[in-house]
């Protein structure tokens, strides 16, 4: 019931001062997002990397002017040298939200998007680490993987995220299931029409379930984002089915849910990366948390109405 709310109000302005505005919200961000800088979040990734793997994301999303989309590439080449200096470019890779850089900018949003996302790839390459694509609102699918493809030409360790929600993703996984390719799988964290998503729970899980065996019964790496127990449980047949070592696929969850079971899956052995989100710009990341887990929202009403 509070899904459709919450991420219509992930988009609005208005929304976002009042949120943004109110001081509770900040303490209770802190459990999703490691940090302001990225002086202040590479500590959690140094400890994370101890039994974990990390991808970074720096936060930002649907960038409408030029200079905030440099300003977010030169954070991602900085923060490159920085996991390079510190010798974590074996554990930590980056996620990059086209949007963030470029995307959406009236003209030539698509190819200045490529272009910063070229030159994050090039900040990757130098430290010998890997990029993978976030994936925004089903309005950006077609443009998200036609990048992906021009640029996997130059570096070939360039992956993107599918959502299993959207109806067209069965296809996609199959297009991107051969070999060298990396797909992380999702559900879908947005507020999608039936026309082209499955809205249904029930549905979406199946779709993730027969998503994920076209990935693991290919050539390619596949990357089991979800946190529910059932997804990790089947990664898991499949993967064995398939005759898949712990080397050949990684398990993936968000920092600050579920932390035990990222722990546990670690301890078995498994490859398991946390994405770890920084910055300013946390108010749509949040608001998407927020809409996933009704939980959450309980949380912060009560921690406003006793505050
Ligand atoms: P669910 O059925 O939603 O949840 C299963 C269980 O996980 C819940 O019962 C609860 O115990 C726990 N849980 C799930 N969400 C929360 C939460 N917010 N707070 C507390 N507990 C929770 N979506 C995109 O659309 N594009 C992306 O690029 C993208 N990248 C992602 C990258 C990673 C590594 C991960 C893990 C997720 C990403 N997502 C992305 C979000 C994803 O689409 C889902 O919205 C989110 O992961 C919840 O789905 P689930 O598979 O965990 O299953």
């Amino acid at each position: 019931m509070l899904r459709k709310p919450l991420l219509l109000a992930a988009r609005s302005t208005t929304c976002r001062k009042v949120v943004e505005r109110t001081p509770m919200t900040r303490a209770m961000v802190t459990r999703f997002v490691a940090g302001a800088t990225q002086e202040e979040a590479l500590p959690a990734v140094r400890d994370l990397a101890r039994d974990r793997y990390v991808t970074l994301d720096f936060l930002g999303e649907d960038t409408t002017d030029m200079s905030q989309a440099t300003a977010t590439v030169t954070a991602y080449q900085d923060l490159l040298a920085a996991l390079g200096e510190a010798g974590l470019g074996d554990r930590a890779e980056v996620s990059v939200k086209l949007s963030a850089v470029g995307q959406f900018l009236n003209r030539d949003g698509e190819k200045i998007a490529l272009e910063n996302a070229r030159a994050i790839a090039e900040a990757a390459k130098a430290i010998g680490t890997t990029v993978t694509l976030d994936m925004e609102d089903h309005t950006t699918t077609d443009s998200t993987l036609g990048i992906l493809r021009e640029l996997r030409e130059d570096f070939p360790f360039v992956g993107a995220v599918l959502q299993a929600y959207l109806r067209r993703t069965e296809a996609d996984c199959r297009d991107l299931s051969g070999a060298g390719s990396r797909v992380r799988l999702c559900k879908g964290a947005y507020d999608e029409p039936e026309s082209v998503a499955f809205r249904d729970k029930h549905e979406v899980d199946k779709a993730y379930v027969r998503a994920l065996r076209v990935l693991m019964e290919g050539e390619g790496y596949p990357m089991v984002a979800s946190h529910d127990p059932r997804m990790v449980a089947i990664a898991g047949e499949l993967a064995a089915a398939n005759g898949r070592g712990a080397d050949d696929y990684e398990y993936q969850m968000l920092y600050g849910i579920r932390d035990n079971e990222q722990v546990r899956l670690a301890a078995e052995g498994k490859r398991m990366r946390v994405y770890v989100p920084y910055g300013d710009e946390w108010y749509g990341y949040y608001m998407r948390r927020l809409a996933e887990r009704p939980a959450n929202v309980l949380f912060l009403a009560r921690s406003l109405v006793t505050r």
